[in-house]
């Protein structure tokens, strides 16, 4: 992302808090794995999506017509032993220079700086409850000024949800967000590609894992969470992330992963014979989640609401069910009474950006959030047939999920995992490439 899309992002959040306000950003903190081991850093988005500063221990403040300068950048102090350890720190000069920030301070002098630059504000801007011991600080701050009351300082009389707009703002992609999730999900579709052409039986779950994390790296990007590997019955289990089975001939395959690329996620589901030829249960199941994603795709439109998509996956799914025989009633019963339910559990998608579940409201009041054109978000229907005694045994056990990344566009649906096979002959034939 370049700097100028950064400032822009200030320039908008700066406009809403107003020229009495201020808005408070900690970085992420380092978390520890076990004992001294740290996982990798990864920035919080929020603090990110505003600064494009990639360090922890920072605070990025925002004041809006301060004359002193409007964004402001706490950060570590360049230090040459711990540079040696821990590499390169921007430092404040650095601050200044390559990321935009109007004046630069160490972070360890922000306790006597920062109060006097809340002071003069009547409305403190902050995401509370993210990080409690920034909570904490923060109310030390103000709390040191209500005890200067009575020498003159002014106080914030006002807390504001920071996330409240922030997370408004990050539901509307910019067309340099999207160009950016289209390159990430390119890698994504890629890995996937590779895992289809190695798939075979006797593999390890976690062989097949290894082809995402090698392609993920290759063009550095991370996963973006835990990939899903479940061949078999694991399908069935919707947060599997053990991948330690070994895949048998005749199973399908189950694989939900995505990458993190330059802070953009994706997140791409794909199910497949594990010997690259469905079986015609598999094949027919497949159809119907393969109808119900497209139905829903047709629907990510601007001016459908929220859960459009969502009602027509789930009235293809119950027409499929009932075609299989596994339900039985008529069509508007068994969706009024949620009969899909006991195969299809989860919603049909989520928003996505530098979160893979990422921030934004899907109600406004009680009403489903329309859809605009900026907006971004998986499409992802299934279905998980129990290994029970009361379903005919050729389709126990089957669990397919069919998940790809969409952008609302006014031209329509832009799928942006679409360089990725779907259909069963498609599927078939890459396998057999
Ligand atoms: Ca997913």
């Amino acid at each position: 992302m370049n700097s100028k899309e950064f400032e822009r992002r200030r320039r908008q959040l700066m406009r809403m808090v107003g020229a009495d306000g201020i808005a408070i950003l900690p970085a992420a903190p380092v978390r520890t794995r076990s004992r001294d081991v740290e996982y990798r850093y990864r920035q919080d988005s929020d603090f990110y999506y505003l600064t494009g500063f990639a360090e922890p221990e920072a605070v990025a403040v925002l004041v809006p017509g301060r004359a002193g300068g409007e964004f402001l950048l706490f950060c570590r102090e360049r230090d040459r032993d711990k540079e040696q350890w821990d590499g390169i720190r921007a430092g404040q000069d650095g601050a200044i220079n390559d990321h935009g920030a109007d004046d630069a301070f160490p972070i360890d002098d922000i306790d006597d700086i920062l109060p006097g630059i809340i002071e003069p504000c009547s409305r403190v801007y902050y995401t509370m409850g993210m990080y409690s011991d920034f909570d904490t600080r923060i109310a030390d701050w103000v709390n040191s000024l209500r005890s200067g009351l009575s020498r003159g300082l002014h106080t914030p009389h006002e807390f504001v949800a920071l996330d409240h707009l922030l997370h408004d703002m990050r539901l509307y992609k910019s067309r340099g967000e999207v160009a950016a999730m289209r390159r990430s999900a390119k890698v994504a579709v890629d890995a996937h590609k590779r895992a289809m052409q190695m798939t075979r039986p006797g593999l390890y779950e976690y062989e097949v894992e290894a082809e995402f994390r090698h392609e993920f790296r290759k063009n550095d990007a991370w996963v973006s969470y835990s990939p899903i590997v479940g061949g078999g019955a694991n399908a069935c289990t919707l947060h599997y992330v053990e991948n330690n089975a070994e895949l048998r001939d005749g199973d399908l395959l189950l694989i939900d992963a995505g990458c993190e690329l330059d802070y953009y996620a994706s997140d791409i589901t794909r199910t497949y014979p594990v010997n690259g030829q469905f079986s015609p249960e598999q094949r027919a199941v497949y159809e119907i989640v393969l109808e119900a994603q497209l139905a829903a795709i047709e629907k990510t439109v601007p001016g459908n609401h929220w859960n459009e998509p969502h009602d027509a996956a789930v009235r293809a799914i119950t027409l499929g069910l009932r075609k299989l025989g596994l339900i039985a009633g008529s069509l508007p019963k068994l969706i009024k009474d949620g009969a899909y339910r006991q195969f299809y559990m989860h919603r049909t998608g989520h928003w996505i950006g530098m979160d893979v579940h990422d921030v934004g409201d899907y109600k406004v009041g009680d009403e489903w959030r329309v859809l605009e054109t900026g907006m971004v978000t998986t499409v992802e229907p299934g279905i998980y047939i129990p290994g029970k005694r009361n379903i005919p045994k050729k389709f126990r056990n089957i669990g397919i999920r069919i998940e790809d990344d969409v952008a609302i566009t006014a031209k329509g649906p832009d799928v942006l995992s679409k360089g990725l096979v779907k259909d069963p002959d498609g599927i078939e034939a890459l396998m057999q490439s």
